[in-house]
């Protein structure tokens, strides 16, 4: 039996219109303000991304109160409450908003429902911050569901409902809990499907594709990283074992043995570099022939704010 295990690459991997534009704000702000920024949050949720922003000049904190008077802050690609606008403002800090214009969508949509009176239904993970922004765009008649057992303790205004979802949740997962919903409040509003963003999906797409011609799966991306993880879930609910991994140094002789066909994706959040240095730590570990899935293309770009666009 020929024990060479080969790689195959997912396509699309790693970062994300969203997360290309919230590193840009930081170096950018950097360039324009002069060191130190403070960033509220991790920026995206990645150790390499933000160690290497800390080098260059970004403090991250995770309240606004550690954010010195005068200085410049950064709200990651996550989004914010409503109240840590507010706060902001009131002590005249000078904000550059890296939340994910996909994310702020949602946010809008959350703020329009509530104007017109709608009990909303929030499908995410409890304690992502991305969850929190949401949530905290409006005051109150917000709930939160994170499984379809969830589904059973709502008491909404069935005549005047609606759902947004987490961008980066599992697909078939909020699939479920959407149909769970819909069941018990036939006249649920929705978006089309979810708010589940256009890289997520593809990520998922593509991790599906991967594992089915795989036995085993490397996803790239930090344990914080929700849609890193749904990249893992996935793989594994097709049977395949898949493992989250930080970077190259986590792989050992051990985590491919037996291993003929090694599937490597990354999240959303995940530099190619550490693909690069993963592929190259498999090579030392006696990976042979690497080759690249084809998948869809992706064109997505988003503006910067015109703080950091306009000339000084
Ligand atoms: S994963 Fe989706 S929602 Fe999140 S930053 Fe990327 S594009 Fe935006």
């Amino acid at each position: 039996m020929n024990t060479t295990p080969t790689v195959l690459l997912a396509n699309p991997r790693g970062f994300c219109a969203g997360v290309d534009r919230a590193i840009e704000i930081v170096e950018r702000a950097i360039e324009r303000f002069g060191a130190p920024i403070y960033v509220r949050h991790e920026i995206v949720h990645n150790r390499h991304v933000v160690e290497t922003l800390r080098a260059r000049g970004a403090i991250f904190v995770e309240e606004l109160d550690e954010v010195p008077d005068g200085a410049v802050v950064v709200f990651s690609a996550h989004g914010v409450a409503q109240a840590i606008h507010e706060r902001a403002r009131a002590r005249g800090l000078t904000v550059l908003d890296a939340t994910c214009p996909l994310v702020t969508k949602v946010h809008h949509e959350v703020q329009r429902l509530h104007r017109q009176g709608y009990d909303i239904v929030m499908i995410g993970h409890r304690g992502h911050p991305e969850v929190e922004g949401t949530m905290g765009q409006v005051p109150d008649r917000i709930h939160l569901v994170e499984t379809e057992e969830d589904v059973a303790r709502l008491t909404l205004d069935p005549e005047r409902c609606a759902y947004v979802t987490q961008t980066t949740l599992s697909v078939d997962d909020a699939r479920h809990i959407i149909e769970r919903l819909t069941a018990r409040y036939p006249r649920i509003l929705g978006p089309k499907k979810d708010d589940i963003c256009y890289a997520t999906q593809n990520r998922q797409d593509a991790v599906k594709q991967l594992a089915a011609q795989c036995d085993l799966v490397l996803v790239i991306g930090s344990p914080n990283s929700s849609n890193s993880n749904r990249l893992r879930e996935v793989a594994a609910a097709l049977g395949i074992p898949a493992h989250l991994i930080e970077d190259e140094t986590a792989l050992t002789a051990e985590t491919i043995r037996n291993a003929r066909r090694i599937g490597l994706t990354a999240g959303a959040s995940a530099p190619e570099e550490l693909v690069r240095r993963v592929l190259a730590r498999l090579q030392e570990l006696g990976a042979a022939e690497i080759a690249e899935l084809p998948g869809v293309a992706e064109n997505v770009r988003f503006t910067l704010p015109k703080t950091l666009t306009e000339a000084t």
